[in-house]
Parts: structure tokens; C-alpha cells; sequence
């Protein structure tokens, strides 16, 4: 089946620091939060509990009776999030452990076809499932009960239901967070303003403001992460986004990655012309700060402002990668996009002169980002062998060599753009492949 929704995490961050006092104040709650998620996994985290996870309603009533809500003073909209929160986790390791034992069930060899029969029904059926493990008596509606009655006839039912035991006990594992800085937070528990986000407090009717970078407003459950030491917050925004498809997207593309033009198309336009001045002035930015930091051994403040700056820096660039990747999309309308293999890290050569810059290069992050957005405009993203892609004539397929820039093909005499050039090159060579793909299908 083809999905055309794919889900993707986006992230706000705390604009200006965060006081004291209201870091506390969101750190206490995140406190809070593990001590009920915890509370969850060892009271349901276990076999016993099997039955009372789905759909959870029996948990969130005994909780509501345990006392710890208001033992902790944490407001209702935390704490029942932190329980279904922690539930789900307790859900997943349960199917988890179904895989595991399914699969071991699979390399088990002294199981005949209708002992797989038995247990794959079994793993398949909850309730059926958790009866055995917990040593109930099975209660299934009546069509169902037929099947299982059927295939338990076939097979020595204590044998295999010891061995569903054994293997749960062995793949069970006890979960635990130690996460003291983050908390979920539902829709109910924040509002958003101009220019930043308010956050419901233990206090009542006191929420705290925090401005944001940007003016987004969304409805959905977030996660906020606190960073204490650095004074600052960030909130993940995961978003089901709608995968578009452009009818009029029908190009293909060249394109060749640098560090100071970020792409050049095969037909030589750039998109990203500025990253290479700005990679240049965010790592001089970095190496006069660590100087800095050297020098001040002794009386050193902290590093809080360091950091903060340098996330703000960094988040400056990636704004910009991402507006030029969008509109290389929009100009370029592209069906297809072919992109050479980027040079691994620690590549020698060319790169190994601006060693500081290469590093400083967002090299891994333009690749991620560019995936994501091929996935979500439907476009093919195909990636061509790199090898030679910027000594070899687009022209002729002659050997030639780039001086600042230009190529200059030794055996025809053309000259253009090396970064051009290398597009070209990834255009031809990824259009030869998918030739070369279509006449073996066909
Ligand atoms: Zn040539």
C-alpha cells in the first residue's frame, strides 16, 4: 500500500535565556513526569499486568485512585499524559517481545507444523496471549474460541505454554527513565502568544512564557526539552505531513554539492552561493571563542553564553540551507534529482587546506534535509557513483582538471564551471544507470 503521509519532527527553540526561575519551575514538572513514568513501568511494566494495558482505562482509573497525583501536586494534564506516555512504551515492549519470541519460535527446531500453528495464533491473539502468560483462564468470543480449541487439540498445550513463559521472562526487560529534563505536554497545558509559548505550571493558573525564534503555532502534543545549563529549551513538533505531488515536476536534475556554493545544477545554477561565507564566519566565530577560552582558564564564567550563541548560529544556517533547498525545488521542478556520493569526512586533497571550514561544513545535515524534502515533493533522489566526478569532461568523457573553479578538458579543449561541470557529469552518469535498469526490466 502506498502512504502518502509521511511523519516528520520539526523544532522551536527558546528565543532570549530562560530565567532561573522558570527553568526551575519547567524542571520540576519534567521531574515529576519521570517519577509518575517510572511509577508506571514498575507497577504495569510486568507480566501481571498484561491484561490491564489495553486499552488502558483500568490503569488510568487506579491511578486516579493511588494518591500520587496529588501526592506530587502536579497538575492533571501532566500527569495522565505521563501515564499514557509511559504506557505506550510498556505496549511496544510487549510487541517486542512477541518478535522475539516469535522468531525464536521460527529457528526452534523441535516445533512441528502444528506447534507453530498454536503459537503464531497465540502471539497474534492479546488476549489470548496474555491469558497464557499471566495463567488465566482464555475467554475469547465464540468463533475465535473454535479456532483455538481446534489447534490446541493438535498439540500438548502445557509444553508450549511453559515455553511462551519461559521466553516472555527472558526477553521482559524492567523499563526505566533517567530523563529529568523533558516532559510531553498535550495541547490543554500550553498556549501559544505572540512571539512565544505559555507552559502550564504546578502553580495554579500561573503558566510560564517562554518566546520562541519563530511564530509557529501548532496543536498537537509536543515535547519540550529543557537544557538548564544553557539556559535554554527546545520543543520537537512531530507533524504528519502530506506528501505533495507536482504534476508540472517533470525535470531532471544534475546537481554537484560544495562548501561554498551549496548546489550547482547542471545547467549551472546555484542555489546556497552564500554558505561558503557564512560556514567561513560561524567557524571564525567558533575558533575566536575556544581562543578566548584558553585565555580565561581561570576566572571562566561558564560557557552558558557560548553555547547559547552557538545554537543561535547554527540554527541561522540552517534556516538558510532550508530556504535555498526550497528554492532550488520551486525553480528547478525537478522529477528526478541526481547527486553525486559526497566525499566522506576525512577526505585529503582539495578539502584538507580548509580543514576548519570542512568541518565546519553542514555537510551531513544538506543531505538529510535534502532527502526529506525529495520524500516529501515525491521526487526521486538518486544517488550516482562520485568516483573521478570532478576530473572527467561532461563533454567528451576526457580526462581534465579544475583551476580555481574552472575545468578544463585536456582532450577537447572545453572549459565551463567545475561545479557545472561535476552536475553534468552526475546527470549522465545517474540517467546511464537508470537506462541501464529500464532495458534489464524490460
Ligand atoms: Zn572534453
Amino acid at each position: 500500500m502506498l502512504t502518502n503521509r509521511i511523519c516528520k519532527t520539526t523544532r522551536q527553540y527558546s528565543r532570549s535565556r530562560i530565567p532561573e526561575k522558570d527553568m526551575e519551575a519547567l524542571q520540576v514538572i519534567a521531574c515529576d513526569y519521570c517519577t509518575v513514568k517510572n511509577y508506571i513501568y514498575r507497577r504495569y511494566g510486568g507480566a501481571g499486568s498484561l491484561d490491564k494495558i489495553y486499552p488502558g482505562y483500568t490503569v488510568q482509573n487506579e491511578m486516579t485512585e493511588s494518591g500520587l497525583r496529588a501526592a506530587l501536586g502536579l497538575p492533571s494534564v501532566y500527569f495522565y499524559l505521563a501515564i499514557f506516555d509511559a504506557l505506550g512504551d510498556i505496549k511496544a515492549q510487549w510487541t517486542q517481545v512477541k518478535e522475539k519470541i516469535r522468531a525464536a519460535a521460527g529457528r526452534n527446531e523441535n516445533f512441528g507444523g502444528a506447534d507453530r500453528r498454536y503459537l503464531r495464533f497465540v502471539l497474534k491473539v492479546h488476549v489470548c496471549f496474555a491469558a497464557i502468560i499471566q495463567g488465566k483462564e482464555i475467554k475469547l468470543p465464540r468463533k475465535m474460541k473454535d479456532t483455538f480449541d481446534g489447534l490446541a487439540g493438535l498439540v500438548d498445550r502445557r509444553r508450549l505454554d511453559s515455553y511462551l513463559k519461559r521466553q516472555a521472562r527472558k526477553h521482559l526487560r524492567r523499563l526505566c527513565t533517567e530523563e529529568r529534563n523533558g516532559f510531553s505536554i498535550s495541547k490543554k497545558a500550553y498556549r501559544y502568544e505572540k512571539d512565544g509559548i505559555c507552559i502550564a505550571s504546578k502553580e495554579p493558573r500561573k503558566r510560564i512564557f517562554i518566546p520562541l525564534t519563530d511564530g509557529n503555532q501548532y496543536e498537537r502534543q509536543l515535547f519540550v526539552k529543557l537544557y538548564p545549563q544553557e539556559q535554554r529549551l527546545e520543543i520537537a513538533v512531530p507533524l504528519d505531513v502530506q506528501i505533495k505531488s507536482h504534476m508540472h515536476y517533470d525535470n531532471e536534475v544534475g546537481i554537484s554539492a560544495g562548501m561554498f556554493a551549496m548546489l550547482t545544477t547542471d545547467q549551472g545554477n546555484v542555489y546556497g552561493e552564500r554558505l561558503g561565507e557564512l560556514t567561513m564566519q560561524y567557524a571564525d566565530w567558533v575558533q575566536a571563542q575556544a581562543k578566548r577560552h584558553r585565555e580565561n582558564k581561570e576566572s571562566n564564567p561558564g560557557r552558558k553564553k557560548y553555547y547559547a550563541q552557538k545554537q543561535k548560529r547554527q540554527a541561522q544556517m540552517h534556516c538558510y540551507i532550508n530556504a535555498e533547498l526550497n528554492r532550488f525545488f520551486e525553480e528547478e521542478r525537478p522529477k528526478t534529482v541526481y547527486f553525486p556520493k559526497l566525499p566522506g569526512a576525512g577526505r585529503a586533497g582539495a578539502v584538507r587546506k580548509h580543514n576548519l571550514y570542512a568541518h565546519m561544513w553542514q555537510r551531513g545535515y544538506i543531505r538529510r534535509r535534502l532527502e526529506q524534502k525529495c520524500i516529501e515533493h515525491s521526487v526521486a533522489l538518486v544517488e550516482v557513483y562520485a568516483k573521478d566526478i570532478s576530473t572527467i569532461c561532461s563533454q567528451c568523457g576526457g580526462f581534465g582538471k579544475s583551476v580555481k573553479g574552472i575545468f578544463s578538458c585536456r582532450e577537447c579543449g572545453y572549459q565551463g564551471d567545475a561545479k557545472e561541470n561535476a552536475a553534468r557529469n552526475a546527470k549522465n552518469r545517474g540517467r546511464d544507470a537508470q537506462g541501464r535498469h529500464e532495458e534489464r526490466t524490460t
